[in-house]
């Protein structure tokens, strides 16, 4: 489960990543919106194969992976309600309308879920933000799918930080890399 939360980047690096998609975002949001929905998806594709290509210890690649891209945050607070009451006690986050994003299922299925109308609403802000708030968010659903319960969130949270700094291109600030599970959810595990 992923939350939303703000990031100052200092600079963009030249030629990264991140520059690549801040640029495709400011085109999209100026000519077509609707490309939009393409991002949610080409990046979930990219940042899934990095995480394949990482070849991390002990994890575990479910047979299916479900991608589903909730339109609105109503889709999503109804597929929430839908979740077994083991998820929602694991991951019950201490601002539940920040939540973006969560994973469910097991080594032959697991399912993200992504809030799409909340994470466009990070682009308000600027497309730094929304760019390194929808990787952060796939990368911890990632990691969450391929370690089930053999890891637990602080553990997920920890690995993904060097993932998403070399996929991206740039240093994800100290205090942002301190922020613990505890600080986002209500029963940490
Ligand atoms: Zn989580």
């Amino acid at each position: 489960m992923t939350e939303k939360r703000i990031l100052k980047i200092p600079e963009i690096p030249r030629g990264s990543r991140l520059e690549r998609y801040v640029k495709a975002i400011d085109e999209a949001a100026e000519t077509d919106p609707s490309k939009l929905n393409d991002f949610f998806l080409d990046v979930f594709k990219a940042c899934s194969s990095y995480v394949r290509s990482s070849s991390l210890e002990g994890a575990v690649w479910p047979l299916n992976t479900v991608f589903h891209r909730c339109a609105t945050t109503n889709e999503f607070q109804e597929i929430l309600k839908n979740l077994d009451e083991e998820t929602i006690e694991k991951e019950s986050p201490k601002h539940p309308e920040n939540m973006l994003a969560v994973c469910v299922g097991d080594n032959i299925l697991a399912r993200i879920f992504i809030d799409c109308e909340c994470l466009i609403e990070t682009l308000k802000r600027n497309a730094v933000t929304f760019v390194y708030t929808v990787v952060e968010t796939y990368f911890h659903e990632i990691l969450h799918g391929v370690f089930q319960e053999r890891k637990s969130e602080q553990e997920v949270w920890n690995m993904q930080f060097p993932l998403i700094e070399n996929f991206l291109g740039f240093r994800i600030p100290q205090e942002r890399k301190k922020m613990s599970a505890e600080d986002y959810y209500s029963n940490k595990t």
